[in-house]
């Protein structure tokens, strides 16, 4: 009898592709193990088994396997399944799913790069002699192809030899290149050990009569040392007696002060295994809690609506102290990264070591060994908190899922596919699991809150603050008339201005929100009118001051900043608009004392660029902190008692259903930045059209107005949660090519749905990277069936395809997002 197996490819084949094994490996292989196959000509490619069969295929003969790279499954049947519901749901192939569910190292194929690992501590002895060849050419060469090591060792099959290289640290993969971390080194100050006497003391103070600034320096310090602090900061020190970082210096090359650096680093806890004890729940947050487990009980999907700074993070902390008590992971997944650092740093103090985290940012190796952790059930990996990714891990027996911040976007991945929501997709895996999910959010989505109305989902909720501070006091101010009394200095209202100046000198700190990043978003010519534009995308190029460029957002084309009109060549270029850099420089020239800090995309690249800016302004070496919407996620500092939006109305203005949702969700969070531990917080949000509704909603926190509103429209207009929805976006470089695509497939579709088909119609940005786009949007009404309607859309995707003028135009799907 012949012995097959049928895998999953990384690539976006429709089918499972079926290979011939023999006897032996038949005894050896499972689903879910990896196996390197040969595919096409030339190719190798890393497959996951699926099943085992003795069915031969009907239409090409099975080529053999080349090796079997694991000894036992790295995917569970539980993944699998998971995996299914995915391609299916969202319309894409598994071997899509496969590849985004795996770290890469788990991936290797023919054409990966290889690198040597710099950082790697390397026993030579330890290395087989083919995998010392490999180390021996990547000292001479920086670079290897997987052929080029293939020829080096004389064998065809290197994936094994690349696997072992990765796991013994000689090698690195193509992007796999990560920062480097650098710790975070606080400098601190203390007297030196000689003067620890009083008569010491004395006979120092005295020495330095003549040298009245260092004896400044010196009696700061002890002032400081009253205190209550017991390490002194040097930026402290400096700062209380107003001396200069020479002078402090001078004292410690004298040996009057002695100066060392302590490692903040949020990421590796360095704690002990001691946990500390959770904190006692107040009577609101232990209703929430109580409501959820009784919800849970009835095993159903439960939303906590808390507002902002109400402790939904102790309550779920309680959750998943339960969860780990029965011996059962538990998972939390975050919309984003930003959120972590602080998070992260809370969780360990209560579950020390058991936490591990997951996300796109950590290197190949970091994530490999969290994976193998979870597989494993290893302790360490007993709670994985990460973004979206983090839900592929190899969970055994997940007991509870918490997905924080459930309304964010960014749980949806857009590009490349699954294109899947994380929050939805992480329900199927609960069920899956038997676990219990909780969503949580301070403005929950308008479906989530939907589904809790029409009982579909359990509720709890926390409706005041932690430690019943009063909800932040929000002052709507009207741009037009401070424009029109001349009030307006830059981009601030007197009214903002001088909220700050209070706020500043108070000692407290300051949000300033403007959600656009760079200086203005776009160059004009006052002369003739003409905006430079992105000659590969139908965008204008947006201007960065710093780097005195402009740059395209969308693609990353960028030039350096012209001297004059490039269309009338007139020296009359002026900006229009205004981004978070023009935000810190007013601010700056308004208040030169203030230390501003800037968080935006352009400034936290790297692992740890949030968590440096995060520090700064958490360790208060920050007066004010100028961001994007990154600012919006979950940060809680203790500090800030005043927040100002810049200007509300492009977020209002955005073309899209879900605008004034994400307004409403957005301003909120930024808002509930205020005045969180302490006294009540002040919000000042600036506006053209302060009489917005979704703007009055924002001010007396009134979600069940907004939500209440928002689905009337949905009904009007048949958007979800009322009706489902799917996006067709076509993509070709050709314009003529893409509409009379777009508009067959719409026509087909309109012949097959009747109603419920729009466009195809141009996206705001119609053309991005040189590839023109068009977008059809399928409104399914409740009662039609889903998987009826994707097989219909498939079928004539089909059709679509054998169209030979069509072929090369991409049909991207997205399920219930647009
Ligand atoms: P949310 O996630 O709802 O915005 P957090 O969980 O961040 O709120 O809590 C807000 C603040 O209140 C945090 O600084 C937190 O430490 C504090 N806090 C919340 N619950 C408690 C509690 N039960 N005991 C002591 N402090 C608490
Ligand atoms: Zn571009
Ligand atoms: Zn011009």
């Amino acid at each position: 009898m012949q012995h097959f197996i049928n895998v999953i490819l990384p690539i976006p084949l429709e089918k499972l592709f079926t290979y011939c094994i023999s006897k032996e490996e038949k005894d050896l292989l499972r689903p879910g193990m990896r196996v390197a196959v040969p595919f096409g000509k030339t190719r190798i490619y890393t497959a996951l088994v699926y099943e085992l069969h003795s069915e031969p295929p009907m239409v090409y003969e099975a080529k053999e396997i080349h090796k079997i790279l694991d000894s036992e499954p790295i995917i569970n049947s539980l993944q699998l399944k998971h995996w299914e519901w995915i391609s299916e749901y969202y319309m894409c192939t598994l071997g899509e799913v496969f590849r985004s569910a795996l770290p890469s190292a788990f991936l290797l194929e023919s054409e990966t790069l290889i690198l040597r690992n710099e950082a790697g501590d390397i026993d030579e002895q330890n290395l087989k002699d083919d995998e010392f060849l490999v180390f021996e050419a990547l000292q001479h060469q920086s670079i290897l192809k997987v052929h080029e090591v293939g020829a080096i060792i004389e064998r065809k099959n290197v994936l094994p030899i690349l696997n072992r290289l990765l796991e013994k640290n000689v090698v690195l993969l193509k992007d796999e290149i990560y920062e480097r971390y650098k710790p975070k080194l606080v400098r601190y100050v203390k007297l030196g050990t000689s003067y620890g006497s009083e008569e010491k003391l004395e006979e120092l103070l005295h020495s330095l009569t003549r040298a009245p600034k260092q004896s400044q320096v010196v009696l700061s310090l002890f002032q400081l040392q009253a205190g209550e602090k017991k390490q002194i900061k040097i930026t402290d020190l400096e700062r209380i007696s107003g001396s200069s970082k020479a002078v402090i210096k001078a004292l410690v090359d004298k040996g009057i002060l002695e100066e060392y650096s302590i490692q903040t680093d949020r990421v590796n806890y360095l704690g002990t295994d001691e946990n500390n004890e959770l904190k006692a729940l107040n009577p609101y947050q232990q209703k929430a809690l109580d409501d959820i487990t009784y919800s849970f009980e009835k095993e159903k999907v439960t939303l906590l609506y808390g507002v902002t700074s109400s402790g939904k993070t102790e309550v779920y902390v309680k959750l998943i102290e339960t969860c780990i008590r029965s011996g059962r992971q538990a998972l939390y997944l975050l919309p984003e990264i930003a959120l972590t650092t602080q998070l992260i740093g809370r969780l360990q103090e209560y579950f020390g070591e058991k936490i591990s985290i997951y996300h796109s940012k950590y290197s190949v190796h970091e994530r490999v060994e969290v994976w193998n952790n979870v597989l494993t059930k290893k302790s360490k990996a007993q709670i994985v908190i990460g973004a979206r990714s983090a839900m592929f891990l190899p969970f055994a027996d997940l007991g509870l899922i918490i997905v924080d911040e459930e309304h964010e976007g960014s749980f949806k991945q857009f590009d490349p596919a699954p294109r899947y929501h994380a929050r939805d997709a992480a329900i199927v895996l609960a069920n899956l699991h038997g676990s219990r999910i909780l969503l949580g959010s301070a403005t929950p989505s308008i479906e989530s809150y939907n589904n809790c109305q029409i009982g579909k989902y359990g509720f709890a909720s926390i409706d005041r603050r932690y430690g019943d501070v009063l909800m932040p006091e929000i002052e709507l101010v009207d741009l037009k008339e401070q424009t029109r009394k001349k009030r307006m200095k830059g981009h601030f209202s007197e009214r903002l201005i001088q909220e700050i100046t209070e706020t500043l000198e108070q000692g407290d700190q300051v949000i300033l929100f403007q959600n656009r990043r760079g200086f203005a978003p776009i160059l004009e010519c006052n002369t003739c009118g003409h905006t430079p534009q992105c000659p590969n995308c139908d965008v204008s190029l947006t201007y960065h001051q710093y780097r005195k460029q402009l740059r395209c957002h969308y693609c990353g084309h960028h030039i350096a900043l012209p001297e004059s009109c490039e269309a009338c060549g007139s020296a009359t270029l002026d900006t229009k608009g205004f981004g978070t850099e023009q935000v810190e420089q007013e601010m700056n020239e308004m208040f030169p004392k203030a230390r501003v800090g800037r968080m935006d995309l352009d400034t936290t690249r790297g692992k740890y660029g949030y968590e440096k800016i995060i520090t700064a302004f958490e360790q208060q070496e920050l007066d004010v902190l100028v961001g994007t919407q990154m600012l919006t996620k979950g940060l809680d500092f203790r500090n800030v008692s005043l927040v100002g939006i810049m200007n509300a109305d492009a977020l209002l203005n955005y073309p899209d259903y879900k605008a004034h949702e994400r307004s409403f969700q957005l301003l909120t969070q930024v808002s509930g930045r205020a005045g969180r531990t302490k006294k009540r917080g002040k919000v000042i949000i600036q506006s053209y059209n302060p009489y917005h509704q979704i703007l009055k909603q924002v001010s007396v926190n009134d979600y069940a107005g907004m939500f209440k509103e928002q689905l009337y429209e949905r009904e009007q207009f048949l958007y979800p949660p009322v009706n489902r929805i799917i996006k067709i976006t076509f993509k070709h470089r050709d314009y003529n090519t893409l509409n009379e695509a777009s508009e067959w497939f719409a026509l087909a579709l309109r012949n097959t749905f009747k109603g419920g088909v729009l466009g195809p119609e141009y996206p705001p940005v119609a053309r991005i990277r040189n590839q023109y786009l068009k977008n059809v949007i399928i409104k399914i009404p409740q009662g039609q069936l889903l998987g009826k309607t994707k097989n219909s859309i498939k079928r004539i995707q089909k059709s679509f395809n054998a169209i030979s003028r069509f072929k090369s135009v991409r049909v991207i799907y997205n399920v219930d997002h647009i």
